[in-house]
């Protein structure tokens, strides 16, 4: 089993200020650490967070534009990421998929452009609670893994994260059974379309993990991380959930 990831999503939360919760965990993490950690936070503390990372915490976008550059007002390169200091970027989180349209198809240019900027794209996939409950949670997130992972990926390094939109923010999870089955899906589907290569990169499970549930998920088999909201915030909590990995 290989070194998980534990990548915290900061969402639309944080400021200046917030880099006080990194220089606590950056301090805690010095002490050494059996995994990788990562943070995302807004594209407008990117560069200052990665200023103060260090060498044990990641840096990650959350988001960017397929294109390179041009008149896109308000968007984000990956190029321009990775010159800000990150080296990963969150891409088709559900919160954009829904949020602001993205399709399969969006998600797999986005990460062809964050592979060429030098950035690990970290590829979100998962059902809705209306899916979920139609019986097709499994057909849902193996269709979304296979049409969202460009064949650029093949043999490089990235991660799949599975969230469950109904487990997002709420404070449900499913049960370790339905990650194990739906983990085991997003591989197959992985290797379906990439390869053999694609038996390693980590699949992260994202969707209300706190320190409490993280050890039991953590040991699901095919969890080769988290993906963290809230918990991911202050630095005690996602130690908490680092401290389980
Ligand atoms: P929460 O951990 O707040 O449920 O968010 C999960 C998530 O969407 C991470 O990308």
């Amino acid at each position: 089993q290989s070194v998980k990831l534990i990548a915290g999503n900061w969402k639309m939360n944080g400021v200046a200020a917030n880099l006080a919760e990194v220089e606590i965990l950056k301090r805690e993490l010095e002490s050494g650490v059996d995994c990788r950690v990562a943070l995302c936070p807004p594209a407008t503390l990117v560069g200052r967070l990665a200023a103060v990372a260090g060498s044990k915490i990641e840096v990650g976008g959350q988001d960017c534009r397929a294109e390179t550059s041009g008149a896109f007002t308000g968007d984000i390169s990956a190029a321009m990421l990775r010159d800000a200091g990150a080296t990963l970027v969150i891409l088709g989180h559900s919160e954009r998929r829904q949020g602001h349209g993205e399709t399969d198809a969006l998600v797999a240019a986005k990460a062809e452009a964050a592979l060429e900027a030098g950035l690990s794209p970290i590829i979100c996939v998962g059902e809705t609670l209306q899916e979920r409950e139609a019986g097709r949670a499994v057909e849902v997130v193996r269709r979304q893994v296979v049409h969202s992972l460009p064949l650029a990926l093949t043999g490089r390094d990235f991660a799949v994260a599975y969230e469950p939109v109904w487990a997002i923010g709420t404070g449900l999870t499913p049960t370790l059974e339905q990650i194990e089955e739906v983990h085991r899906a997003v591989r197959s589907a992985m290797i379906e379309r990439l390869g053999l290569a694609a038996a390693h990169p980590p699949i992260l499970y994202g969707g209300s993990v706190k320190p409490d549930n993280a050890r039991d998920i953590l040991a699901v088999p095919e969890v080769g991380g988290a993906l963290v909201g809230g918990a991911s915030l202050k630095a005690a909590d996602f130690l908490g959930i680092i401290q389980a990995a």
